[in-house]
């Protein structure tokens, strides 16, 4: 149930209100809008019918969040949301954001190297795992904690911020301290130990959908993050598994349409999970511009046949510059920025 409150309201009636649903055993969000202050309600719901709160001084409406996913939902907030990063960041605004960099942080020399050509061709986040989950457990595995820390020195020398991937509840802090952006993976996306955890963290997120989660399963997970009071969330589109076998993933161009009528979480799409090929990313990342995507996730690699992983998807710098001015041109058509 969400309490939708006159824009008149006082601080003084917000507060009563809060009261009252404590006293309840509800935890209540507010989320101060420009237009409007909403005010969530998380727990026991049932209890809140026994107070008339429509009659509640300051209170314009009382609405029933009809979907499942009520915090995540377009119908608890309905202006989009803007996570606000370092480095005058924010992910969510006009500005399609744009997050590059190799799959693995692979050393320091190469990675600053990749960073700095990156930004220079409008690339706003560093991405680089430090903690891979790889099908083979003979793969490379990442270089754990000593990447995290080349990342963070990096970004800091670049002036770039940073993105990576926590695999593990057991991780979370040691990430947390390391980058701007915690990525939780595909793999990991009904990993609900580990959304709890990330939802305490004051980190921003990036949940990248399952390859099997329907929208409904990955906006659940999202609900997690922000239920347990984590509400800088951002969804990433990586391609799901389909009868397809042409390409490593069928990226689901529908639903950053959908993610983003459902739900007031900027969606990134990233192409080279969802195509694994370099030759298919171009068209992937136009096309998720194109759909109304916020941001875009980039693989990109100075010499991708000695790529300690993914490799085959990713971009040389080249490729990547031609693709950021296509994509300038498109995010204009959308009446968007890159
Ligand atoms: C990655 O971003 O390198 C990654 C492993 O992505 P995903 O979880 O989408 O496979
Ligand atoms: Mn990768």
């Amino acid at each position: 149930m969400i309490v939708i409150l006159r824009s008149d309201a006082t601080e003084a009636q917000i507060q009563h209100i809060v009261n009252r649903a404590t006293k309840l055993g509800l935890k209540s969000n507010i989320s101060r809008g420009v237009e409007r202050t909403v005010i969530g309600f998380i727990g026991p719901e049932d209890a809140l019918r026994v107070i008339p709160l429509e009659v509640f001084p300051g209170v314009e409406q009382v609405m029933q969040v009809l979907a499942p996913y009520r915090l995540v939902s377009r119908e608890f907030k309905k202006q989009d949301t803007v996570i606000k990063l370092p480095y005058h960041t924010a992910v969510g605004g006009k500005k399609i954001v744009v997050m590059a960099g190799p799959c693995s942080v692979e050393g320091y020399d190469s990675l600053l190297s990749i960073a700095k050509k990156v930004k220079g061709l409008g690339a706003t986040i560093l991405r680089g795992g430090a903690f891979k989950p790889r099908t083979s457990p003979y793969d490379f595995q990442g270089l754990g904690e000593e990447g995290l820390q080349i990342l963070q020195r990096v970004g800091k020398e670049v002036g770039i911020c940073t993105i990576s991937e926590v695999m593990d509840t057991r991780q979370v802090e040691l990430v947390a301290r390391y980058v701007d952006i915690l990525q939780i993976g595909a793999r990991n996306v009904q990993n609900f130990s580990l959304l709890k955890e990330v939802g305490t963290s004051k980190k921003p997120v990036m949940l990248k959908r399952g390859m099997s989660a329907t929208i409904k399963e990955w906006l659940m997970s999202a609900e997690y993050l922000l239920a347990n009071g984590n509400f800088e969330v951002m969804l990433c589109e990586r391609g799901i598994r389909t009868f397809e076998t042409a390409t490593r993933n069928t990226l689901d161009i529908n639903a950053v349409a959908v993610a983003r009528r459902l739900s007031h979480l900027p969606v990134i799409v990233d192409p080279s999970h969802g195509t694994g090929s370099w030759e298919y990313v171009a068209a992937g990342a136009r096309a998720g511009v194109a759909a109304g995507c916020d941001g875009l996730m980039i693989e990109v690699h100075e010499n991708p046949e000695e790529a300690l992983s993914d490799g085959a998807q990713s971009l040389m710098p080249d490729k990547f510059e031609e693709l950021m001015t296509v994509c300038k041109r498109i995010a204009q058509a959308v009446g968007r920025e890159v």
